[in-house]
């Protein structure tokens, strides 16, 4: 495992909390239950790192891994908007926005997508965010479990033809740990560990 233990720093609400001494920031994306805290879970072998199942109200905050000094690994929310009152949910858009938009330190994205339901608007907006930003992509088609084989490959053929070439995809599970060495080595060499 190229990945030191990592340790939960802080969940940040407002832009101002953001750590000043980042150095390299990736951050985790993906809707509400495609898989993103149990694949966060098995990259850094550590069971309890990021709650699953959480409840809506627990996610509305930017949660940062510290992987070594500087290296920052960012848990973002997911797309639970429908249960978010008006005002917080602008308030929460706001500042993931602007994180994605602006924050200097981040370098890169991981797009988790269950592997069933891949490319949705949700994932569509991520990439554009990286692609505007010219920020590096790897997609984890996860769940990849949940299929056989011959339709795993199937799904990964289907999903490569509609990203760009610079994009990373591979397919990935929690549960038999399918792609989670690929995965850890991505996130080893965009933190530079
Ligand atoms: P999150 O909302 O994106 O953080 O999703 P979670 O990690 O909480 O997972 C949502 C649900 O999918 C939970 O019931 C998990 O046990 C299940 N799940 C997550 N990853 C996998 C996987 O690789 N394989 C299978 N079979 N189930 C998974």
């Amino acid at each position: 495992n190229p990945l030191q233990p990592a340790r939960y720093l802080l969940s940040v609400h407002n832009p101002h909390q953001l750590p000043k001494d980042a150095e390299i920031e990736v951050a985790v994306v993906g809707r509400s239950n495609a898989g993103k805290s149990s694949a966060l879970n098995a990259i850094c072998a550590q069971n309890k790192l990021a709650r699953t199942s959480k409840t809506p109200g627990r996610t509305q905050q930017l949660v940062y891994f510290e992987l070594m000094p500087g290296r920052y690994l960012v848990d973002l929310p997911g797309y639970g908007y429908a249960e978010v009152p008006g005002a917080l949910r602008d308030h929460w858009r706001g500042l993931i926005d602007g994180f994605l938009r602006t924050r200097q330190t981040l370098r890169a994205l991981m797009i988790v997508m269950d592997i069933r339901h891949p490319l949705k608007p949700f994932d569509l907006l991520m990439l554009e965010y990286a692609q505007s930003r010219g920020l590096a992509v790897q997609v984890l088609l996860t769940k990849a479990d949940k299929l056989p084989r011959g339709q795993q490959a199937k799904a990964l053929q289907a999903v490569r033809r509609d990203l760009p070439d610079s994009v990373g995809l591979q397919l990935f599970s929690a549960s038999s740990k399918l792609g989670v060495e690929e995965a850890r080595a991505v996130l080893a060499s965009w933190l530079a560990l």
